[in-house]
């Protein structure tokens, strides 16, 4: 990508270190969903995976860079250690794209040398230009990243960065792994790359990092004030641990304060050059797609797009009445994307109005899906009075984790009451087409189906958390239940709405069950090895 200091890239790895979140896996049909909602973002870059891990990871990458990789899209990049094997599987997967990168990384801090490369200094220079060198030949444009650049000496980290320049990368990364430097030390770190690497300027300087002290956003923007020109983040800062960066705030830090980033501008405030490509008026919905789909909620403080962080816009009707707004907002709920929770469609829409509306909402849904998902939407018509934007993203974002599902609910019936012990008979269909019917009582309703659904499924798993949200205002509201369960130390989330919460808990339940079973039948990428251990994937 030509290097140009107006412009700061940004680079989401939402599907690949985001999806690294404990729970927050994604299958193949919701990934690809997010990518090209991303698109419609216009973020620079997706990361969509990591090629190497499993078929499943290569299968992802592949298909995102088949649909979502087009000339005017995204470049498309995969990660890849500094081995053949990964570097070859990652030019694989992202081919289809006619953009495409591959993201190789090595480490250069002497703790890593010694205690897991187990090499000396000048075999790591040698390295990372041998895999750059390699990774060239496959693909045009090469992103290097020095794992744990934090702790590694500033003198090693500018030689290796020459060397990988010198073999071909276009764009050098520098990640804050395990989220402990100060924005005046990131930012002075950027600064001395910048400075004393001699052909730098044939480079991008790019940073990551993760938020353990909540200061990650701070740091990329010392390190934009200080040379960096790509950003990579998360959309709701989704990640290991506390999080990557979020995209949103740093998007939006960039744009309300574009006069004091831009390096041309002179600090001019009336100054509108943008300094990122996004299109600020996808993130709310962007938020709220990444949210639903990979279980994880946004807390309602959270900076842009938490529940709170625009509630003095509840009274949007009485626009005019607020004279002084501008003197307590600093962002215009517009500009994210945020409106009223308008009226979308009503009882009597049809297909055709319902396929548009969930096409703007960014949710392409294939024929069948299409059919289920407007069979959902009438019946909850007839339930509800007004439905709403909000309404229509929780029946298809629940659509969404059905395909290959092992099991699909066709029934469930509570009774329960102040004298009555909680009972729940619950029907499951399998993927073969057999019905299966049990009963449990419980300490609740939502308990007694999750008993009576264990029961039928039998696989083991223990349940680690159940959260109940209403997604919109009033009685009828629908109510949206995300449930994560734990099989042998790894989280599956499932996530479903619906006006009746117990039905709602059966669905989100169920759709973890099917998480679950899918998770435990990953395949290797090559025949002869097993699939990569969660525990085992890079950590950057
Ligand atoms: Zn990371």
């Amino acid at each position: 990508m030509a290097k140009d200091p107006g412009r700061v890239l940004i680079f989401d790895t939402t599907l690949r270190d985001g999806e690294q979140s404990p729970g927050a896996s994604l299958n193949l049909e919701e990934k690809v969903a997010i990518a090209q909602q991303l698109a419609r973002l216009r973020v620079d870059i997706i990361e969509a995976g990591f090629p190497f891990a499993s078929t499943g990871d290569f299968n992802a990458v592949h298909r995102i860079a088949e649909t979502v990789g087009t000339s005017d899209g995204p470049v498309i990049c995969g990660l890849a250690r500094a081995t053949r094997g990964d570097i070859k599987a990652c030019a694989d997967a992202v081919a289809p794209a006619a953009r495409r990168r591959i993201h190789t990384f090595i480490a250069t801090s002497d703790i890593h040398l010694e205690h897991k490369l187990r090499k000396s200094r000048p075999e790591v220079v040698e390295i990372a230009a041998e895999m750059v060198a390699y990774a060239r030949s496959l693909v045009e444009d090469v992103e290097f990243s020095c794992e744990d650049a934090g702790r590694s000496d500033p003198e090693f980290l500018y030689e290796v960065i020459e060397a990988a320049i010198a073999a071909g990368a276009t764009t050098i990364n520098i990640p804050d792994t395990v989220g402990y430097a100060t924005p005046a030390e990131f930012g002075a770190l950027i600064a001395g790359i910048d400075r004393h690497v001699p052909n730098i300027a044939q480079a991008v300087i790019s940073v990551h990092g993760h938020n353990d002290l909540g200061l990650a956003v701070a740091n990329f923007l010392e390190a934009v004030k200080n040379g960096a020109r790509q950003l990579e983040c998360t959309i709701n800062g989704i990640g290991e641990r506390a999080g990557n960066a979020s995209l949103e705030e740093l998007v939006m830090a960039l744009h309300v304060r574009r006069a004091y980033f831009n390096p041309f501008l002179g600090h001019d405030p009336a100054s509108t050059e943008p300094l990122t490509g996004v299109r600020t008026e996808e993130i709310a919905k962007t938020s709220r797609l990444v949210s639903n789909l990979t279980g994880m909620a946004v807390q309602p403080n959270k900076a842009i797009v938490g529940a709170n962080a625009f509630a003095h816009e509840s009274g949007i009707h009485q626009d005019g009445v607020l004279k002084n707004r501008l003197t307590y907002e600093i962002i215009d709920a517009r500009t994210i994307g945020l409106s009223s929770t308008r009226l979308s469609l009503g009882k009597l829409s049809g297909r055709s109005a319902f396929r548009a509306r969930l096409e703007e909402l960014g949710y392409g849904l294939e024929r069948e899906d299409l059919d289920d998902a407007f069979a959902r939407f009438k019946e909850l018509a007839d339930r509800k009075r007004e439905i709403t934007d909000r309404d229509l993203e929780a029946i298809v974002s629940e659509q969404a984790q059905q395909p290959d599902a092992q099991y699909t609910l066709k029934l469930v019936q509570v009774s329960t009451g102040t004298n009555l012990q909680p009972t729940a008979t619950v029907t499951l269909v399998t993927a073969d087409g057999a019905e299966l019917t049990g009963a449990a009582i419980g300490t609740g309703p939502v308990d007694a189906v999750c008993q009576a659904l264990n029961a039928l499924a039998r696989v083991p798993n223990e349940l680690v958390e159940f959260s109940v949200k209403s997604v919109t205002e009033g009685i009828d509201a629908m109510g949206e239940v995300t449930i994560r369960l734990r099989h042998q130390g790894v989280l599956y989330s499932g996530h479903a709405a619906d006006t009746d919460i117990v039905v709602a808990a059966a669905q989100a339940f169920i759709h973890a069950l099917n998480r679950l079973v899918q998770g435990t039948e990953r395949l290797p990428l090559h025949p002869q090895r097993a699939p990569l251990p969660v525990a085992e994937r890079p950590r950057l």
